[in-house]
């Protein structure tokens, strides 16, 4: 009796589900409790104590038998501000940038139609395609991670996409890309081109001065990496045309009402947020020194709060799973393959936190 229903379901699966969502392996977040949590590019450190206090008594206000502001309004004011988004541009916010790369692959899928990205990078962007139905092209980057702005140049010539996505700086390499090269494939986009800026806290360049003055250019940004992960918050910025047709494809109430004022509230107490954001760069750069003094490893500069370094060939792996079973969670992207073999990527954490993976891996390497 079972065994037939559960081939039934197989089979409707089959009939049903689109062969590309069935060809695909669901994202898969590792659990991480009790562990040192170097994975996933979060901001280690929490609020002060009356912050906190006074953020909860905000909450106990906040009205949740209501719908909430659908345009967001005053929370659009505080970012505009925050994100120095220039008076020319107007933005469109998300439920975290993922959901912004959805309503833009959203607004423009077809199949015949590319969406052009550099590899490695962030793996949403190919997924995203996938839910879409479009078709998803990456050019390799160099050896060192640099972008090779001829095969770039190339390939938009070749697929004309209508979406190209650079993340700047790049995840999961850390570093940006030369300005000029960007420049270039700007002039050259046929459609639209998002730089996605998730890492702007810790670097020391942006496209935000030009959202709203370059046609085709949307520079996208998220609260999560400064420390609001929890809170699923990103911000497209760019020429209202094109910001008004991603729109439509938005559900009403993308941001909830917990959200909306907890961010609000938030950006009140940036220079919080700021000063957090400078310990982890500070903190980038003693961990920095410290890997490049390891025998054995080829580290990665990095413009933002995660540093990829390069094993001995074939260790990556066996040393990822000791620092585990150390009790220290980093990334593993060896199994990626190609440029990424033997890397690994650790998040910035607090002070203690590297020194434990320091430790870790000293233990691993012996
Ligand atoms: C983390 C990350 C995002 C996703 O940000 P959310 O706002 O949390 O969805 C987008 N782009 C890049 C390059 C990232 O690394």
């Amino acid at each position: 009796m079972n065994k037939e229903k559960s081939s039934n379901i197989a089979d409707a699966i089959k009939q049903w589900v689109r062969p590309e969502i069935r060809a695909l392996k669901a994202y898969h977040v590792p659990s991480a409790t009790d562990c040192i949590k170097l994975d996933a590019m979060e901001n280690p450190y929490q609020w002060p104590e009356s912050m906190v206090d006074e953020w909860l008594g905000l909450v106990k206000d906040v009205e949740l038998n209501r719908y909430p502001d659908p345009s967001a309004s005053l929370l659009k004011d505080s970012l505009r501000q925050s994100m120095s988004v220039p008076a020319g541009a107007d933005i469109l916010l998300g439920n975290g940038s993922d959901e912004l790369i959805q309503m833009v692959l959203m607004a423009v899928a077809g199949q015949e139609q590319t969406v052009l990205s550099v590899d490695p990078s962030f793996v949403m962007y190919d997924m995203v395609a996938t839910y879409t139905g479009m078709h998803y092209v990456s050019v390799p980057l160099n050896d060192d991670f640099s972008l090779d702005v001829a095969a770039f140049l190339a390939a938009i010539d070749k697929h004309k996409p209508a979406i190209i996505f650079i993340a700047y700086p790049n995840n999961p390499t850390g570093n940006l890309f030369e300005r000029a090269d960007l420049q270039k494939i700007i002039d050259a986009a046929p459609g639209v081109i998002v730089i996605d800026e998730a890492y702007h806290a810790f670097a020391s360049d942006s496209f935000m001065d030009e959202a709203g003055q370059v046609e085709n250019l949307l520079v996208m940004r998220t609260v999560s990496k400064m420390g609001l992960a929890g809170l699923r918050l990103g911000l497209l910025a760019g020429k209202t045309e094109w910001l008004n047709e991603f729109d439509k494809v938005r559900l009403p109430y993308n941001l909830n009402v917990l959200t909306q004022a907890t961010a609000q509230f938030a950006l009140q107490h940036q220079s919080v947020l700021d000063a957090q954001t400078e310990t982890i760069c500070k903190n980038r750069e003693l961990l920095f020194t410290a890997l490049s003094e390891i025998p054995g490893l080829q580290v990665y500069p990095s413009q933002a709060n995660f540093i990829l370094f390069r094993t001995r060939k074939g260790e990556a792996s066996a040393i990822f799973d000791k620092l585990k079973e150390a009790g220290v969670l980093i990334k593993n992207l060896s199994p990626v393959g190609g440029t990424l073999s033997d890397c690994l990527r650790v998040t910035v954490g607090m002070p203690e936190e590297n020194s434990a993976f320091l430790k870790a891996l000293g233990q691993a390497l012996e």
